[in-house]
């Protein structure tokens, strides 16, 4: 092996050495020898610390036009982007003290939440300078790069309609005493948050709420008090004999629709390969989903966060792989880190809705990625006029505003709700076939031929210690409302959908948004 280096010396035939940094290191002395009119580094992220073996060697090395590669976004810390920019321009940010004083220092300090008026401004004053000068030479290339090139992605938000059952609990929770306390003001404590969490529970199936209401009344010592009297007189609206083993299909919209969609998928998938995500926030949510393919005997696999970290990979790799068997892969939307790929699957369905947009964000780009052979579909499902409307509403309003950073840690707990929000949050509309379209205030009445799909991509930005004005934002970022809008339109009487897959699912809906991405490449 060693030889290889000592050929390329000794041969005039080779323009070109393409070496690890192991084997780097352990023909330096030879390497040396050579002069070289461009060097790069792949993987350039290693050379983040100067102090570090292989940095030294590389700048002993006899070349002067140097060229990183790297995938990691070098600018979330400032002491490592010195460190890069000094291997492939010396000296053009003064010496590492000076470096420190004046961006380091003053850019941190900044971003500290007890940062004053002039420290934010003198902090984003460097932040745009360094940006500037780096930017000669730094050559930013994102995920967009990419997605052109991925197969189309048929995204829908289908409003599911609630049924008799969860429309006459969702009434004799909102008449609660807990929440027309909320309403007020006059609680100290946050029982908004067990009322949101009971309302998510009956949006996504009556028997999670049974099944917690039941728990209450066996748990006597319990001092949930906001709980308990929440669920009071609920036990009534539950029809005789109903027990928490009922989780039939026939009293949750959002399971009608979803086994219909199966059917639909399964019966293609006999002539081509299909495979289905079915994502949820909650392990009891996705129990009744696994009972539901048990039910109708699709097989499924399983990944969420009891799973050992050990046998994930294991998993996905199996689920991955064309002999793979299962129909249905039942995935915790929290499980699974920022790697998990599952292009083994053409279809991905979001059960339930978080308030953290990136958690679905996250969930979609675990299908459409690279290695993506197949038209993805993406279902969105939400309950008509329910909660699960407004919280989308906050993801798809909240962007207009700010095009915010996307942070993955961001829980309900970390929300504020002013009064006013609650109020709305805790206000079932019965009388609307989507209530999101009736924020748009668009008046295409549910038959629009908005036929030009929007090619812009919805993209997060990584947290960039440069600042976010100066660098154009990184990956994904929620969908906008101004983007929906571009979105198609239509209700569900509409006469005939192209879609062979919501087409068989249109009697249980009140409303579509549909939008196809990258349609030119079918
Ligand atoms: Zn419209």
């Amino acid at each position: 092996q060693d030889h290889k280096v000592e050929d390329f010396i000794s041969s005039p035939l080779y323009s070109v050495l393409i070496i690890s940094y192991e084997m780097l290191l352990r023909c330096l002395e030879q390497i040396q020898a050579v002069e070289f009119n461009l060097l790069i580094c792949d993987e350039g992220h290693r050379l983040k610390n100067s102090s570090i073996k292989t940095t030294t060697a590389l700048t002993a090395l006899s070349c002067e036009r140097r060229i990183i590669l790297t995938g990691t976004p070098i600018q979330n810390d400032l002491q490592e982007f010195y460190a890069l920019i000094e291997f492939v321009n010396p000296g053009i940010l003064g010496s590492l003290s000076t470096y420190r004083k004046i961006y380091e220092e003053p850019i941190v300090k900044s971003r500290e939440p007890s940062a004053t008026k002039e420290e934010k401004e003198l902090g984003e004053k460097r932040a745009a300078e360094l940006t500037r000068l780096t930017g000669f030479f730094i050559l930013r290339r994102t995920q967009e790069v990419i997605n052109q090139f991925l197969p189309p992605k048929k995204e829908s938000i289908i409003f599911c309609l609630p049924t008799a059952l969860q429309l006459e609990l969702y009434r004799k929770l909102l008449s609660s005493q807990v929440i027309r306390s909320c309403l007020q003001g006059r609680l100290e404590s946050s029982p908004h948050l067990v009322c949101i969490g009971a309302l998510k529970k009956l949006c996504n199936h009556p028997c999670l709420l049974f099944k917690a209401l039941k728990e209450k009344t066996c748990d006597a010592v319990s001092d949930e008090q906001d709980e308990s009297s929440l669920y009071e007189g609920l036990i009534d609206v539950f029809p005789q004999g109903y027990t928490s083993d009922t989780c039939s299909e026939s009293d949750s919209g959002k399971l009608q629709v979803l086994v219909k969609l199966l059917a639909a998928i399964h019966e293609l998938s006999s002539s081509e390969r299909q495979v289905v995500v079915l994502v949820s926030n909650y392990t009891q949510t996705l129990n009744i989903l696994q009972e539901t393919c048990k039910h109708y005997g699709y097989s499924y696999t399983r990944l969420d966060g009891h799973t050992p970290v050990s046998q994930r990979q294991q998993i996905v790799d199996a689920f991955n792989s064309k002999f793979c068997s299962a129909f249905v892969f039942l995935l915790s939307s929290k499980a699974g880190g920022v790697g998990l790929n599952l292009v083994g699957a053409s279809h991905l369905v979001l059960y339930d809705i978080d308030w953290n947009p990136a958690t679905d964000i996250q969930a979609m780009a675990r299908v459409w990625r690279d290695g993506q052979k197949q038209t993805v579909h993406i279902y969105r499902l939400l309950t008509t006029g329910s909660i699960e409307e407004k919280i989308y509403q906050r993801q798809i309003s909240k962007q207009d505003l700010s095009g915010a950073v996307v942070d993955l840690s961001k829980t309900s707990e970390h929300i504020h709700f002013s009064i006013e929000e609650l109020k709305d949050l805790f206000t079932l509309h019965e009388d609307s076939s989507c209530v999101t379209h009736d924020l748009l205030e668009c008046d295409c009445m549910g038959s629009s031929e908005f036929q030009n799909s929007s090619t812009e991509e919805p993209t997060v930005s990584r947290s960039c210690q440069l600042g976010q004005n100066h660098v154009k934002p990184n990956s994904k970022k929620p969908l906008s409302m101004s983007q929906l809008m571009q979105w198609k339109h239509f209700s569900g009487q509409y006469q005939t959908l192209d879609d062979p897959f919501l087409e068989r699912i249109k009697e249980n809906v009140s409303f579509f948004f549909h939008n196809v991405t990258n349609s030119a490449s079918l």
